[in-house]
């Protein structure tokens, strides 16, 4: 099944070929390798002890040559190489060159001293390299004063750990060993099978071998781990033998884990069930890390997280309770889709990344209905098309031209696009159909390699459909942008007919061009004499139309039936008039793309900011969370921004307060027992937002009472931060330094490093993080570059203080004083959100124009900066033009 077939055919090319095709592959490779090095298996040994700043190892791999050669290119980062042995399928052995060509890029000669026919040869590399500071690799991180190490490899950081052959379409079998004091605690993908003496205090530790990986999920952890046993995962249909289940965290906080353990059965079983496949490694362990880039990472058999999704107790935030099991089910949806069928090349990343948010949200709705996954799903789709609408997005498959597009690939457009693109396609054939067409994808690919071509043929073959249904699906996955769907009634020989018609969307101030076709599914929702029906029509032409059956002259229409379509749709005054005396009637995700459109209308110029506040006000009543909260960005965006006198601005805070006030008060201030927990993130989301953003002086006086007693030492000196309610802990924390100032943030700043629980940890850098007093907010961002704060919760400490144009100023100022100190600690994964970090929330020319002027000549600082340049960049001027156009004085209308 492995794609690995391709080389043979070029192989033969060269053969007859020779010089003319040899030539070109003796520069360096950028993005792939050349095809004609396959490696077969790997051979991994480490000698890792996290107390030290170095580790060692030996890498032995089984490499095929299918051409003659004297060298091959593989992959390399910061290695002291001190011996590389090639050995011919002779036996024969001499030593080889390591050249490391491209430091930067990692590329890596290994040069032979003779040519070697096409035949299977043995690398045998001996090498140190220091342990990753920033989080990459194989890295070193501490917990409660305690050094562990800990890999992280995607991308494309397998490199930093061990010489390689980098790029996901080799997947071989691995062998792991790893040398360590004999007081640590050694995990990698694969059980255990020896553990022997290796001298002078040290042990090796032995795993089974794995079934065929790409190098970047390969994973190990060494340190003074606690392991928690779990629950073992019984037989099912799919999987004969049960499943070793483990939780792993730092010394002593395994017990926290209890959890995670219990919920994770039934989302095996549930993946089980709809990959009609077993889970198929020899075991699950679920790493708590203590300091972690991303949010967690699918490694087969060793998942590994940031710790606070993984340690919970009683007083968990709700968030945090339901973000673990959402991140374990994408993780663990993995397992399927990107670990057993691993994508090619990163240009296909979202066959990982878009169907593990996808099966996610599936997984969820299956197992916590009252999570309301089926609303994430819109939401997620709404902040991608927000992305989608600049013209410096991404496609879905962005060609990779440098290691910039494979950093910066792990965006929204991959996962929420992909997840909402696929969803609608889904409901397009039908759900068991698609699952179908899923289940013999997995069968076909299984510890293979695949591309985009392959899933959609799966999925039209089992829906029956040809070229049209594959062209349809392509047109999102190879071009950018959303789709802007407008509807016009007719009536047309005693029918009501809908025209639609398709273009771009773009907003004010875009320089983008709206003529683009989709092949798009649209569905609408009408009303008829006795309630509302649904119709779906493929619009794969600029415009077409549909009959709406049992409708009257004049119905109603809801443009984008359950929200399953991927697609914005315009609202004039008219359409909206005709709308919104309906919106009671929608479902809860219809009733989030009516705020959608709202949104996306006033954003084209058509609607003002008058109209968004009486289109947006029968939302606030709804009984679901997330769309009576779902008017709140769409008004703070227009108190922040557009608002320019004091009337205008206690105008919308009053329309806030009408509409959430007495909701909040009904809810308190305090987690009561047994309560539901989305009425937990309710009263978490609206104190928030009516304290922070709208200023409510009756909130915040609630929020600096609990903020204070958390602040109050205790007879031991430490804060009380369980003073304050779980959820609330963070704003709570945030009026009080905004009214203490120095004296609060300097509290938190001696208390944090004693602090070991996660979840208390991120609360005191977000109550920091809203300093306002100028001095006060420089404290805070010097001490985000110091040792208490771990890297990977830098990002907390820097995101506030953004609101108004001085604010914005002092950022800026720290930022471009403190550029490279942030670049060291974080360049080598955050290269693309560094522009955002420096200039997010900008709303002026004059913000553009500083930030190119301080990026364009850095643009190589970090892979991802120019991406993350133009997104910002576009951003900033889009919402100048928006603020130019919208006229603030109808807010008073
Ligand atoms: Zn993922």
């Amino acid at each position: 099944m492995s794609r690995l077939v391709r080389p043979m055919v070029l192989a033969a090319l060269a053969a007859c070929c020779g010089a003319a095709l040899a030539a070109p592959v003796d520069k360096a490779p950028q993005g792939q390798l050349p095809d004609w090095a396959v490696p077969q298996s790997y051979n991994l040994a480490f000698k890792v002890d996290p107390t030290q700043k170095d580790f060692s190892g030996t890498t032995t791999i089984k490499v095929k040559l299918t051409r003659a050669s004297d060298h091959v290119w593989l992959d390399g980062s910061e290695l002291n190489v001190s011996k590389v042995t090639v050995t011919d399928a002779s036996g024969k052995s001499q030593p080889g060159k390591y050249v490391s060509v491209e430091p930067k890029a990692g590329v890596v000669r290994v040069d032979f001293g003779r040519t070697l026919q096409p035949q299977e040869i043995t690398l045998a590399f001996e090498y140190t390299a220091p342990l990753n500071a920033q989080l990459q690799g194989l890295y070193k991180v501490a917990a409660k004063g305690k050094p562990y190490t800990v890999t992280q490899m995607e991308p494309i950081s397998a490199r930093f750990a061990f010489p390689g052959f980098d790029q996901p379409g080799f997947k071989t079998p691995f062998d792991i060993s790893l040398t360590v004091p004999e007081s640590q605690t050694a995990v990698a993908n694969t059980m255990q099978v020896k553990e022997t003496p290796a001298g002078d205090g040290w042990k090796t530790v032995t795993f089974a071998q794995t079934v065929p990986l790409p190098t970047y999920l390969v994973a190990f952890a060494v340190g003074p781990w606690d392991i928690a046993a779990g629950p073992d995962i019984a037989p099912d249909a799919y999987r004969a033998k049960p499943l070793q289940l483990r939780g792993i965290a730092a010394s002593g906080e395994a017990h926290r884990m209890q959890h995670v353990l219990s919920e994770t059965p039934s989302i095996i079983h549930a993946l089980e069930n709809y990959y009609g496949f077993g889970y198929p490694f020899d075991k699950l362990d679920l790493l708590a890390a203590p300091d972690f880039s991303a949010g967690a990472m699918e490694n087969p058999g060793l998942v590994t997280f940031r710790d606070w999704l993984l340690l919970l107790d009683k007083d968990s935030p709700a968030r945090n309770v339901r973000a673990s099991f959402n991140v374990n089910a994408h993780e663990l949806a993995h397992m399927w889709s990107g670990d057993t069928v691993t994508l090619n090349w990163w240009n296909d990343i979202w066959l990982n990344e878009a169907f593990a948010t996808w099966m996610q949200q599936k997984v969820t709705m299956q197992v916590h209905p009252e999570y309301r996954a089926d609303l994430d799903r819109v939401d997620g789709a709404q902040m991608a098309m927000a992305n989608d609408s600049l013209v410096s997005a991404r496609k879905i498959r962005q060609p990779i031209t440098g290691n910039g597009d494979i950093e910066t690939a792990f965006d929204g457009i991959t996962y929420e696009k992909g997840a909402s693109v696929i969803g609608m396609f889904e409901n397009y054939v039908g759900e068991k159909t698609f699952q179908k067409g899923m289940r013999a994808y997995v069968q076909k690919h299984k510890f293979g390699n695949a591309v985009a071509d392959d899933l959609v043929s799966a999925i039209a073959t089992a829906a029956g459909k040809g070229d049209a249904f594959k062209h349809a699906f392509n047109s999102f996955l190879n071009q950018t942008g959303v789709p802007y769907i407008a509807t016009k009634l007719e009536q047309q020989n005693g029918k009501t007919v809908l025209h639609l018609s398709q273009s771009r969307y773009l907003p004010v101030g875009s320089a983008g061009d709206a003529q683009r076709i989709w092949g798009v599914p649209v569905c609408v929702r009408y009303g008829t004499a006795d309630g509302s029906k649904v119709a779906c029509e493929m619009l794969d032409k600029s415009s077409g139309s549909m009959v709406l059956a049992g409708a009257g002259k004049s119905t109603w229409v809801m443009p984008n039936a359950n929200a399953s379509g991927y697609y914005r749709f315009s609202l004039d005054k008219q359409a909206l008039g005709s709308l919104v005396g309906q919106v009671g009637k929608l479902s809860d995700a219809e009733q989030l793309a009516y705020a959608d459109a709202v949104n996306a209308s006033f954003q084209h110029g058509d609607l003002d900011a008058g109209d968004v506040l009486t289109a947006l006000q029968p939302l606030t009543t709804s009984k679901t969370r997330e769309v009576a909260t779902a008017p709140l960005d769409q008004i703070q965006w227009i108190y922040q921004n557009l608002a320019s006198t004091d009337a205008q601005r206690a105008r919308l805070a009053g329309w806030i307060k009408a509409a959430y006030l007495p909701r909040l008060q009904q809810l308190g201030y305090q987690r009561k027992a047994g309560e539901s927990e989305s009425d937990s993130l309710l009263r978490s989301s609206l104190a928030s937002s009516l304290a922070l953003d709208f200023k409510l002086p009756e909130v915040r006086a609630a929020l600096l009472k609990q903020g204070e007693a958390a602040l109050k030492p205790g007879a031991d000196g430490r804060l009380n931060l369980a003073a304050a309610d779980p959820d609330l802990l963070g704003d709570a924390l945030g009026v009080a330094v905004q009214q203490h100032g120095k004296s609060a943030v300097d509290a938190l700043m001696a208390e944090l490093p004693k602090t070991s629980d996660p979840a208390l940890r991120n609360g005191m850098l977000e109550g920091m993080a809203m300093a306002q007093d100028p001095a006060v907010l420089e404290q805070v961002r010097d001490f985000s570059l110091t040792k208490p704060v771990k890297v990977g919760e830098m990002a907390r400490l820097l995101k506030e203080g953004r609101d108004t144009p001085a604010q914005r100023d002092a950022l800026w100022q720290w930022f471009t004083a403190h550029y490279q100190p942030i670049l060291d600690r974080t360049g080598s994964f955050a290269g693309g959100r560094l522009p955002s970090l420096a200039g997010k929330d900008g709303c002026s020319k004059a913000e553009v124009d500083r930030l190119q002027a301080f990026f364009q000549p850095r643009l190589k600082d970090a892979a991802g900066v120019d991406r993350g340049l133009a997104q910002t960049s576009e951003k900033i001027e889009l919402c100048s033009a928006l603020k130019e156009k919208q006229d603030a004085s109808a807010i008073l209308r």
